[in-house]
């Protein structure tokens, strides 16, 4: 719930953007927008048999451009990890296309499961909302609605283990990490040379409010072995590959950093001065205050507390 509050002080512009990466390849950029809560990127991929969809969004404004970018062909749905940014969606779509096949880890299952993480917020939003200012009940209302609605927030098919699947008729190589969430999928699309990266890579600064970082440390290892020209972040533009060895690099400095005992106002330097080309003035804005409340939660807390995402069953 602090980080919910955390984030609604960090308030920006934005809106989603549609952009045709390759023949079949669909970018919709998620947004931060003043107010609310964010939605994470999608990104579409053209099968043989319609479209797959990566991440749903959380707001209707973006999964309906993502649905509408689809033209009417819509089959499957892939959420990348169990954060809301990428997976509330899936009930308002289940509602419009009751049809349409879901992908996901196991740990979407066990995120909305009697005392999973998403029905023990589920449980903090019910005690919030009656004494929140109304502002903040509002975008309050926006998740409790979701998770009202958990049914259709679970997976059709489950992906636990690191796989070739062809959904839609696309073939796809998919990756299954734990750093963020415990369950974190990225898909790599060989025909175009497009990996979609979920939360593993994100801009303004790495989410890390249920994250590992040594284990974030080999994921993005083990994805930079992997045959791409372009990857698609979380939050943020489409990287080049030159783009993400950079972003990479910033992330080990800011850990680097953080495990010799720096001050978190030098290593936000130190990050900025590797990523500070793509952000825009709002989310520059955000580095630090999102810095700092992950060095003190998580980046340099006591270690009981600094490893406690990196003991999931
Ligand atoms: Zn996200």
């Amino acid at each position: 719930m602090r980080r919910l509050l955390l984030t609604l002080a960090f308030l920006c512009a934005g809106a989603q953007a549609q952009q045709t990466l390759a023949p079949g390849v669909v970018f919709v950029s998620g947004g931060f927008e003043a107010g609310r809560q964010p939605d994470g990127n999608s990104l579409l991929l053209k099968g043989d048999q319609g479209w797959l969809l990566i991440d749903s969004g959380r707001h209707r404004a973006h999964t309906e451009a993502a649905l509408s970018a689809a033209g009417g062909e819509l089959r499957a749905v892939l959420n990348t990890h169990w954060h809301l940014d990428h997976l509330g969606g899936n009930a308002w779509l289940k509602s419009q296309r009751p049809d349409l096949k879901f992908w996901a880890s196991p740990a979407v299952a066990k995120s909305l499961a009697a005392d999973g993480w998403l029905d023990r917020y589920r449980r903090q939003l019910v005690e919030a909302i009656p004494t929140a200012p109304p502002e903040q009940a509002a975008v309050m209302r926006v998740d409790l609605d979701l998770l009202n609605q958990a049914e259709a927030l679970r997976p059709d098919h489950e992906v636990p283990a690191a796989s070739l699947q062809t959904i839609a008729g696309r073939r796809l190589q998919i990756g299954v990490e734990t750093a963020v969430s415990g369950g974190d999928l990225w898909v790599l699309d060989k025909a175009s040379g497009t990996l979609a990266a979920g939360d593993l890579v994100t801009l303004p600064v790495p989410f890390m409010d249920t994250a590992c970082p040594p284990a974030w440390r080999e994921a993005l290892a083990r994805i930079s072995a992997q045959p791409f020209q372009r990857l698609v972040p979380g939050h943020g533009p489409v990287m080049s590959r030159d783009d993400f060895k950079r972003w990479r690099g910033g992330f080990e400095a800011l850990l680097d950093c953080a495990d010799q005992g720096l001050h978190p106002g030098a290593c936000a330097a130190v990050w900025r001065s590797r990523v500070d080309r793509w952000p825009d003035d709002a989310g520059r804005a955000r580095v630090n205050g999102m810095l700092g409340y992950y060095f003190k939660t998580l980046l340099q807390a006591p270690t009981e507390q600094r490893e406690r995402f990196c003991r999931r069953p």
